[in-house]
């Protein structure tokens, strides 16, 4: 094709140790960007190396939720992200020339940009990847199928079952791309009352459940529901003031599901 020349991105190279997790689901609101900066903050408390790609472009909340105040730096001709709770982190919203609010962004720029955020910046060695995914089955899902082909899916959905049939579309899209779902997260699963302690079905129940059956039945591979997440205020809290809620308070409901997810990672 001409043009620049390939780089290399080091997550794509055999022998990268890197478990690259892309985190995707069927729409926006679920929870998705919440439970990536959760389970990116647990694997770094549990002392391994970790990195945060925010590809959700449109609407990158990442460096709010884990309290990142630092801009990416430069040292000689390598780029280092900056880092906040021991993620390392980088985000579209990083990248904005100030004072302009969205980014006029289509399909091949956001495959540059992805590009560019795997290959340009100095990661060093790392042991965990998460990549926040823009919701539903476009263009940048197989953009990261082949940039990363290694890298595996971790589906978000709420309970909520027409949430859970296009959070089942854009798993589909593996079945083009040769990816595997490692599993799935259910987000919101429920709400427990503070009055009588007994859990409401908000969002109604079973789409994680639903998600994870589909999926493995089209995959021939089993693609089990990871874990369900209550729907926790200090949870919305702690991604609006930059803590995320299993560094303050690793003993709630919501916080134990994401660690014990992040253990299985
Ligand atoms: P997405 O990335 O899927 O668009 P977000 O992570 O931005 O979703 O979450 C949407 C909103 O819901 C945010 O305000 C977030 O704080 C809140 N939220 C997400 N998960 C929970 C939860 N389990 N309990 C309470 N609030 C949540």
């Amino acid at each position: 094709r001409g043009g620049a020349p390939e780089r290399v991105i080091p997550f794509a190279q055999p022998s990268s140790l890197t478990k690259v997790y892309a985190i995707v689901s069927g729409k926006g609101g679920v929870g998705k960007s919440s439970v990536t900066v959760n389970l990116a903050a647990s694997l770094a408390a549990a002392g391994h190396k970790v990195a945060l790609i925010d590809a959700d472009i449109y609407g990158h909340s990442v460096p709010r939720m884990l309290g990142v105040t630092g801009a990416p730096t430069k040292v000689q001709d390598m780029i280092m992200p900056p880092a906040a709770k021991g993620v390392k982190v980088i985000s579209a919203g990083m990248l904005k020339p100030p004072g302009q609010d969205a980014l006029p962004i289509r399909g091949p720029i956001l495959h540059r940009l992805l590009e560019q955020f795997l290959a340009d910046f100095y990661w060093g060695d790392l042991d965990y990847l998460l990549i926040d995914m823009p919701p539903g089955t476009g263009d940048i899902a197989l953009s990261l199928a082949r940039l990363v082909p290694g890298a595996e899916l971790v589906i978000v959905t709420t309970p909520q079952l027409a949430a859970a049939e296009v959070a089942q579309r854009a798993g589909t899209l593996v079945t083009q791309t040769h990816q595997r779902v490692i599993g799935v997260i259910e987000n919101m699963s429920y709400l427990l009352c503070p009055h009588c302690g007994e859990p409401m079905d908000v969002f109604g129940v079973g789409g994680g459940e639903q998600v994870a059956t589909a999926l493995t039945k089209l995959t021939g591979v089993d693609v089990p529901l990871l874990g369900q997440i209550p729907i926790d205020v200090r949870l919305r809290e702690g991604g609006d003031s930059g803590t995320p809620l299993v560094l303050s308070d690793p003993e709630a409901p919501a916080s134990a599901q994401l660690i014990k997810i992040a253990e299985s990672l």
